[in-house]
């Protein structure tokens, strides 16, 4: 039985991992919550699952949720409850959904108490992926890959040698605008970048898709969880969004992960790694698909690529400065701020500006990233 800790459990990746909870009774076992401000969900969900403790990191929120909490429950109020629960609560494994910076201390929290880590969270790879696979690396803990492109990758590595890996490959849908020309996209609409072609997920993934800035974040990721050089990243366009990603042998040889598009696939992979158990998941039906595609990507109308291979090689805390700078942007193109292809002109600017630290502790890193939303924050003021 493997008891889990789910950060962000009223999220899209959180639901997901419920029902995997709910579909391996006798395998998983929601231990605790961790939301950041619903309260009504994460009841739901501490009264359907019996959990032993729940975090709610929103003050206002956490009031009204300990009045109602069932009997028993320890609570974690505050910025803090979300570490402060990992580090009190026993547990197997500590799966980080939590949107932006917030899973970071959790993360290296759930790693020093001796708990396996599931990474849903980009931020928490790409601007710590050196303290935490160090953090990993001292405990002996692994880091497992929920999204399902390092998923992928992680299950097409297994019995593999690393000296044996020429590349790895991240597909990507494309996004709604894959064949948009420099022009059109110029004029999208917030609804337009609103509409993924294959993956149902929140707003700022969504928009994340469209600019193809969520494959620059994924190939950062893939580089520290998988200790391969930027070089040995790359992606090929792959609308179908079937194929979850590929690894590339010295041999030639190429594997790849495919399973249809439902995030419970890499959800119970990691959870209940290294076994493989059986699922009530749909199966693949190839012939009824009839044909996969791949195109190059072209990083002329998708900057975001090539921003995300420069902060990777650089490292240090640019990558956290790619990060936060495309959040602040996006939020500003949700609002009707900006335009679309401003997305990336910000984040450019942005990272053009920043003296990069080499080796930053986590302090420096979150500075990093605040420095660079107030900087994108002025970029706007000057734009609007
Ligand atoms: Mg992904």
């Amino acid at each position: 039985m493997k008891r889990v800790i789910l950060l962000g459990s009223s999220g899209s990746i959180g639901e997901s991992t419920c029902k995997v909870a709910r579909a391996l009774p006798e395998t998983m076992k929601l231990v605790g919550l961790g939301v950041a401000k619903s309260g009504e969900r994460v009841l739901a969900q501490a009264r359907e699952f019996g959990v032993k403790a729940v975090a709610v990191s929103d003050l206002g929120a956490a009031e009204k949720v300990k009045k109602d909490l069932p009997q028993g429950t320890k609570f974690y109020p505050g910025a803090e409850g979300l570490s402060r629960m990992v580090e009190e609560t026993e547990a197997d494994m500590v799966l980080v959904a939590v949107v932006g910076t917030a899973g970071l201390a959790p993360a290296l929290a759930a790693l020093r108490t001796g708990k396996h880590l599931a990474v849903a969270s980009k931020e928490i790879l790409v601007l710590a992926g050196s303290a935490v696979m160090g953090e990993a690396k001292k405990n002996q803990r692994q880091v497992l890959p929920v999204d399902s492109e390092h998923n992928a990758i992680f299950q097409c590595l297994q019995g593999a040698k690393s000296q044996e890996v020429r590349k790895i490959i991240l597909t990507a849908s494309g996004g709604p605008f894959r064949k948009s020309s420099v022009e059109e996209l110029k004029k999208v609409t917030v609804a337009q970048a609103l509409k993924h072609p294959t993956w149902s997920m929140g707003k700022k993934i969504t928009i994340d898709s469209a600019t193809m800035f969520n494959k620059g974040l994924e190939m950062i990721e893939a580089h520290w969880l998988f200790g391969l050089p930027m070089s040995q990243v790359e992606v090929v366009v792959h609308p179908q969004s079937l194929v979850h990603s590929l690894v590339e042998f010295v041999d030639g040889s190429v594997l790849a992960q495919l399973s249809v598009t439902d995030m419970c696939f890499p959800i119970q992979y990691a959870v209940t790694y290294p076994q493989r158990l059986p699922s009530g998941l749909p199966p693949l039906d190839l012939a009824k698909i009839g044909s996969l595609t791949f195109e190059t990507p072209d990083e002329k109308r998708f900057p975001a690529l090539r921003l995300a291979r420069e902060a990777g090689e650089a490292g240090g805390t640019l990558p956290g400065v790619f990060n936060a700078a495309n959040e602040v942007a996006v939020e500003a193109f949700l609002e009707e701020k900006i335009s679309f292809p401003r997305i990336w002109e910000m984040v450019e600017k942005v990272m053009a500006a920043h003296a990069n630290e080499k080796k930053p502790e986590l302090a420096a890193i979150i500075a990093a990233d605040q420095w660079a939303r107030a900087q994108a924050k002025t970029a706007l003021q000057v734009a609007v």
